[in-house]
């Protein structure tokens, strides 16, 4: 591992002065093991594990506010979560193990990195996201847990966060906070597709650190449900998954939010499947129909191509689940 100086500020002013080579630690499920691999070689880690977002907070519109360094678990088992916001309890215990979930934390998640086994091989494989303008061994190369959605010919890295595809079906809203600033994006602006720049994955400036997550009180967000479909029953990566929340009303699906994971370079939200469903009645039929959009546009290697009808399947049995058929 390379040397780096260790900061631990005591104020939120102090923590959010930092450059670009620097990283923050919180729960350190990542960052360490990245930084042991060689992969992420930061001069400065700044400990924010004494700042003050641990709480999570029910507002009075019925929406919650979760800090950025409530663990996983913590939110995963939380009441008001499991019962008005299920997709996402269901979302976090589907991911890792209890032992990691204890340590991981809201905002860490947010910002996970790529399983990419080539990414994480700094010694041999050559990939754009690790070190920019190498190529990308993944294309042409062994991609079975590879992206089919929001993929470019620089990079198909799969985003790996169960969370962040039910924070997409819940409409959550990400704040962020700065040496002098605050702000806050919904967080289908806080990621970015690959493009031709894949090192950037998201939108946060250096200095900037994500304080909280909400979750608006809207009227999807309790009827909504997680499905993950992996190689083994836990501690295992989606090789497809789906987040999806639906308003009923009189029978006929007002809005639907449709999230879906380990089929896409970012947590994808699926507006085409969401414009099938609103305003319809349930049926299989028009589930079917609503995977073929979200899948309309995927973009398969060799040895991922399964995935675009396994991610159909999924999406598929999510909606049997949270919208039943008639
Ligand atoms: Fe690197 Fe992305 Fe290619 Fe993986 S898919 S090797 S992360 S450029």
């Amino acid at each position: 591992m390379q040397p780096f100086a260790y900061i631990k500020p005591t104020t939120v002013e102090e923590a959010t002065v930092r450059s670009a080579d620097t990283e923050y630690l919180a729960g350190g499920t990542l960052l360490v093991d990245l930084m042991r691999l060689g992969v992420m070689k930061p001069a400065k880690v700044v400990d924010i594990t004494g700042m003050p977002y641990r709480a999570i907070e029910e507002l009075a519109d019925g929406g919650v506010r979760i800090g950025a360094l409530v663990p996983n678990a913590d939110v995963a088992q939380h009441a008001t979560i499991v019962k008005r916001f299920p997709v996402l309890a269901e979302a976090l215990l589907a991911g890792a193990s209890p032992q990691v979930r204890n340590l991981a934390t809201t905002g860490g998640n947010l910002l996970q990195r790529t399983r990419c086994p080539y990414f994480r091989d700094p010694g041999v494989s050559h990939c754009n996201k690790r070190n920019p303008g190498s190529g990308c061994q993944a294309i042409g190369g062994y991609a079975r847990s590879h992206a089919v959605l929001g993929t470019s010919e620089h990079c198909i890295a799969t985003h790996p966060s169960d969370q962040n595809v039910a924070l997409v079906a819940l409409d959550a809203i990400v704040h962020l906070r700065g040496a002098k600033t605050e702000r806050t994006l919904p967080i289908t602006s806080l990621h970015v597709v690959p493009g031709k720049t894949p090192a950037r994955e998201h939108v946060l400036e250096p200095g900037e650190m994500i304080t909280h997550v909400e979750l608006p009180a809207t009227p999807f967000a309790a009827r909504s449900h997680y499905v993950k479909v992996r190689d083994r029953a836990s501690f295992a990566f989606a090789l497809a998954s789906a987040a999806v929340a639906l308003e009923m009303t009189n029978g006929t699906i007002a809005t639907a939010r449709i999230g879906l994971g380990g089929i896409a370079t970012i947590p994808w939200r699926s507006r085409e499947a969401e414009n099938v469903l609103q305003g319809n009645k349930p049926s299989r039929a028009l589930y079917q129909r609503a995977a073929e959009a979200a899948l309309a546009g995927a973009v398969a290697q060799e040895t991922n191509r399964f995935k675009i009808e396994l991610a159909k399947r999924t999406l598929v049995r999510a909606l049997v689940e949270v919208g039943g058929v008639s």
